[in-house]
């Protein structure tokens, strides 16, 4: 399909399946069960966590609840400027409730960062965040994150949700696109 596309493959579809089930472990050992916050509510931000959401969700040995955002960063379609537009908003009230932000990468680190004060200022009992995938280079803000996936180099990847111009979302893996995409 798109295989004459794809340089090389980043991470496989083995590996994202094992390290969301840890990833998963470890989040679940934070979350007591019948807290009185209720259900673990995850909010997966569209389009590019659909994926890792609905993986990490079922892999995740907790109930939860799902809501979902998308936003939408200004830039190139390569890079983030920081100035945040929501396209979709939360259809739920989260004030006191955990809440679990599901990324599926952060770079700069600025849409993420925006996203957080967005959120906090609703009132939520706790607020954290788990990304697949995280570009330590590149991160202009400082954000806390305790949960990551794969810490990847300062590299343009696609596939598993993430896309160049809207393609190779349905790739099974994460892999960096051949510059004779970009071209042409
Ligand atoms: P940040 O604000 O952290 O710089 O950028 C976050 C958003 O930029 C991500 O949610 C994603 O949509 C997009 N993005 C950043 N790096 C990549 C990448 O390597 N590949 C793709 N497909 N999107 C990226």
């Amino acid at each position: 399909m798109y295989e004459n596309d794809i340089a090389s493959v980043l991470i496989s579809e083995e590996q994202i399946k094992e390290r969301t089930a840890e990833l998963a472990q470890s989040v679940a050992e934070r979350y007591p069960v019948g807290a009185p916050e209720g259900d673990l509510l995850l909010i997966g931000v569209l389009k590019g966590a659909i994926f890792f959401m609905t993986d990490f969700a079922r892999a995740l040995p907790i109930p939860t609840q799902m809501e979902f955002m998308a936003v939408s960063s200004y830039g190139s379609s390569t890079s983030s400027s920081g100035v945040v537009r929501i396209l979709k908003d939360l259809d739920k009230d989260i004030a006191g409730r955990n809440v679990l932000i599901v990324e599926d990468i952060i770079d700069s680190g600025l849409t993420l960062s925006w996203l957080l004060k967005n959120l906090s200022t609703r009132n939520p009992a706790s607020l954290e965040v788990v990304t697949l995938l995280r570009k330590p280079e590149a991160v202009k803000i400082d954000v806390e994150v305790k949960d990551v996936g794969f810490d990847i180099p300062d590299e343009f990847v696609v596939g598993y949700g993430l896309d160049y111009d809207e393609r190779y979302r349905d790739l099974p893996y994460i892999g960096t696109l051949d510059p004779k995409v970009y071209s042409s």
